[in-house]
């Protein structure tokens, strides 16, 4: 018996004490992809065409982190398909490795309209997606694309210049992780190209088991 006056609530169900996270329990990549596409955690969810999970193969050993659907990716809900995204193709090449070999994700699985930079409640809000796919697929190295991955997923300030994260192998969760140029920028900056050669030879080194 409780006191007069303390009114203590049973929960309607004793599981609901224990709710799991369905996106921490997703058991594989597509039905994480179904949640994504349900998604309506931040506005982005309302104003796509498509959502963009994510594609490739599902026992990867190298994951592609990009930033957000562009234009071609919300139309296609494929990521990396437009004209960055023939780059990246070139990229792996370089490193002998086919597009549908790795995996090929963003931050953000739905497009900021305008391709504007990802706000950071939207970056905390869709993170949650990237963190499962990468306990998913446990890759041996992560590559990030550009500042707004590369923050995300090694947890740094937005004001980290991309220059202070190149060039050394991080750690995601135990995973090395090795950040370079978007090919977005490097459309712009082809003159980044080569650092980014550099960068990629080192994911292949990783693969190789020759460092980290
Ligand atoms: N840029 C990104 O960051 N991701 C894409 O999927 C396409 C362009």
């Amino acid at each position: 018996m409780y006191p007069a006056g303390l009114n203590i609530e049973a929960p309607a169900q004793a599981s609901d004490l224990f709710t799991s996270d369905p996106v921490a329990t997703a058991a594989d990549l597509a039905a994480l992809a179904r949640l994504i596409d349900e998604c309506r955690k931040c506005s982005l969810g309302y104003s796509r065409t498509h959502s963009v999970p994510g594609e490739g193969d599902p026992r990867a050993q190298l994951v592609c982190v990009g930033e957000a659907p562009g234009q071609t990716e919300d139309e296609t809900g494929r990521p990396f398909v437009g004209r960055a995204g023939k780059l990246l193709d070139d990229i792996l090449k370089a490193i002998g490795l086919a597009r549908e070999s790795v995996f090929i994700c963003n931050v953000l699985k739905c497009r900021p309209p305008g391709n504007r930079t990802p706000e950071p409640m939207e970056a905390a809000a869709c993170s949650p997606y990237l963190h499962r796919q990468l306990e998913l697929i446990r890759p041996k190295v992560i590559l990030a694309l550009g500042k707004p991955a590369a923050t995300t997923l090694l947890n740094q300030a937005a004001t980290v210049s991309l220059g202070d994260l190149r060039g050394k192998v991080h750690r995601y969760r135990g995973i090395p992780l090795v950040v370079t140029y978007h090919p977005a920028a490097l459309l712009r900056n082809p003159n980044w190209k080569p650092a980014t050669w550099d960068d990629v030879r080192i994911a292949r080194r990783i693969l190789d088991g020759e460092t980290a």
